[in-house]
C-alpha cells in the first residue's frame, strides 16, 4: 500500500474544520490591522533562497531541476518569495505596503511532533515603514493573531540584533567569532557559550557580563554597558519607544526583553522577536520575525522591511493542548424523502434552503427514515426535514429537532423562517 510521504500529513474533514477555523480567525485579525492577502507560487528559483540564507540552506530544500533545466526549489518560507513579488510588481504601491499570506512550506527536516517536511505558515510583511510605531504594531499584531485565535498562554520575547552586534563589538569579537557564537545564544546554551567566548579570547569577567546582558529583562543594564556607542544608544532609544507604545498604547503588557533572541545575523537588523507556547514543550516556537534587509539583495530599492511567520500547524497543536473548543461544523438540515416519488419535491426544498446560505444535504440512497436519521445524527445535523406524501398534500413537511428529538408538522412556506430562528 502506498502511504503518505514521511513528514507530510493528510487532513481529514474533522481536522480541516480546525484549520478552517484558524485561517478565518487569523484572516480577520490581519484584516483588522489593515493587511491585504497575497499569494506566491509553491516553487521558486533556488537562488532566491540561497541569496537570502546562503548555500547551507540547500541541504534543507526540496530542490530539483525541471525539464527545461531550471534549478528550482519548493519554498521553505515565504518572506523571500513575497519580497521577490514586491520587487517585480509592487514597488510603486503606496507605502507602507502591508501584506499577509498563508502557504505551505517544505523543508527537508527530521520529522517529529510539531516539525514536518510540509507545513503551513501564516505570516505578513510591512514594507516601507521602519518607525517605532510600525514595530510596536507588528508586535501587537503577532500577539493578537494568536490571542484572538483562542490561545491562553503565550510568551512574547523581544530582542535586538543591533544591540547584540554592539555587544559583540565591545567584546572585540570579529564576524567569524560572532557566527560561531550565535547558535549557542539562539538555543539558550549558555554553558557552551561560556566556553566558546573563552575560546574567542573574551575574559572571564566580560563573559559573565555578556551572559547577564543576554538575559537581563532591563534595557538600562544594556544602556550602562554600551554607553558611548552612539549607534547602540540610538537603538536603545528606539527600543524604549517601541516597548512604551506596545505596553501603553497597544496594551500588550505580557512580553519580555531578551537579547538572546537572535534569529539570524546577516539578514535581520534591529528589533527581532519570537512567541512561544510553553504547552508545546520542545517545538514550542510559534512565531518569529523582526526587521530585516532583503530588498537590495534581490535587486530592489532599499526601504525598511519587517515581518513575521507563524507556524500554523503548531498553533493548532497548541490550541489542542490547551483544550480549546473549536467551533463544530454541523450540517444545518438533512432532508429525507420517505419514498422515491418524494425525491423531486425533496430536492426542491433542499435547493430552496441552500439558496439561503444554510448547509443542506439529503438522502440520495433512498435508505428510509430509520437509517437516514442515524446518518443525520452522525453528521451532527441540527434538523431533519421529512418529506412524506400525506404532509405534502397540505404543502407541509415534518421537522425533527435532532438535539431534542421533538417533531412537528410545518407548512413548507414557514420552514425557512423556522430554520432561520434556530
Ligand atoms: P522560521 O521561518 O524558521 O522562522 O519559522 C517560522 C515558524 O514556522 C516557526 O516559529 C514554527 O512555528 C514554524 N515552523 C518552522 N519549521 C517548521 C516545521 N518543519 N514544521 C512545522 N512548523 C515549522
Amino acid at each position: 500500500m502506498v502511504q503518505v510521504p514521511r513528514g507530510t500529513r493528510d487532513f481529514t474533514p474533522e481536522e480541516m474544520v480546525k484549520r478552517q477555523y484558524l485561517e478565518q480567525a487569523m484572516t480577520a485579525t490581519f484584516s483588522s490591522f489593515g493587511y491585504q492577502q497575497i499569494q506566491t507560487p509553491s516553487f521558486e528559483h533556488v537562488e532566491l533562497f540561497t541569496a537570502k540564507s546562503g548555500d547551507a540552506i540547500i541541504n534543507e530544500l526540496y530542490a530539483f531541476t525541471d525539464k527545461g533545466g531550471r534549478q528550482l526549489a519548493l519554498r521553505p518560507e515565504l518572506t523571500a518569495p513575497v519580497i521577490r513579488c514586491y520587487i517585480e510588481r509592487l514597488q510603486m504601491e503606496p507605502k507602507p505596503l502591508k501584506v499577509f499570506y498563508f502557504g505551505n512550506c517544505y523543508r527537508y527536516d527530521r520529522p517529529q511532533k510539531g516539525r514536518y517536511r510540509e507545513f503551513q505558515q501564516a505570516g505578513c510583511e510591512i514594507i516601507g515603514a521602519g518607525t517605532p510605531e510600525a514595530a510596536a504594531e507588528l508586535l501587537a499584531l503577532a500577539y493578537s493573531l494568536l490571542q484572538n485565535a483562542g490561545l491562553q498562554t503565550i510568551h512574547l520575547n523581544i530582542g535586538n540584533l543591533t544591540l547584540v552586534k554592539s555587544l559583540f563589538k565591545k567584546l572585540r569579537l570579529v564576524h567569524d567569532d560572532q557566527k560561531t557564537l550565535l547558535p549557542f545564544i539562539d538555543k539558550g546554551q549558555f554553558e557552551d557559550l561560556k566556553v566558546a567566548l573563552r575560546d574567542c579570547g573574551v575574559s572571564e569577567q566580560e563573559t559573565t557580563t555578556c551572559l547577564q546582558l543576554l538575559q537581563t529583562p532591563d534595557l538600562s543594564d544594556i544602556r550602562e554597558f554600551l554607553r558611548g556607542d552612539t549607534e547602540a544608544e540610538k537603538e536603545l532609544s528606539v527600543m524604549e519607544t517601541i516597548l512604551e507604545l506596545l505596553q501603553n498604547a497597544f496594551a500588550v503588557k505580557d512580553y519580555s526583553l531578551k537579547l538572546s533572541i537572535v534569529r539570524g545575523l546577516d539578514y535581520y537588523t534591529g528589533m527581532v522577536f519570537e512567541i512561544d507556547a510553553p504547552v508545546l514543550g520542545a517545538e514550542k516556537q510559534l512565531c518569529g520575525g523582526g526587521f530585516y534587509e532583503l530588498i537590495p539583495l534581490l535587486g530592489g530599492t532599499a526601504v525598511p522591511t519587517a515581518g513575521f511567520a507563524v507556524g500554523f500547524d503548531r498553533t493548532i497543536l497548541a490550541l489542542e493542548a490547551e483544550h480549546f473548543v473549536f467551533p463544530a461544523s454541523r450540517l444545518d438540515v438533512y432532508v429525507v424523502p420517505v419514498n422515491p416519488e418524494m425525491v423531486p419535491q425533496a430536492i426542491q426544498i433542499v435547493q430552496q434552503l441552500r439558496s439561503t446560505g444554510l448547509s443542506v444535504d439529503f438522502d440520495v440512497l433512498q435508505r428510509g427514515i430509520g437509517k437516514s436519521l442515524k446518518y443525520a445524527a452522525a453528521k451532527q445535523a441540527h434538523t431533519v426535514v421529512i418529506v412524506g406524501p400525506k404532509e405534502l398534500e397540505n404543502n407541509s413537511v415534518t421537522l425533527r429537532d435532532m438535539d431534542t428529538g421533538a417533531q412537528q408538522t410545518m407548512a413548507i412556506s414557514a420552514l425557512q423562517t423556522m430554520l432561520d430562528k434556530k
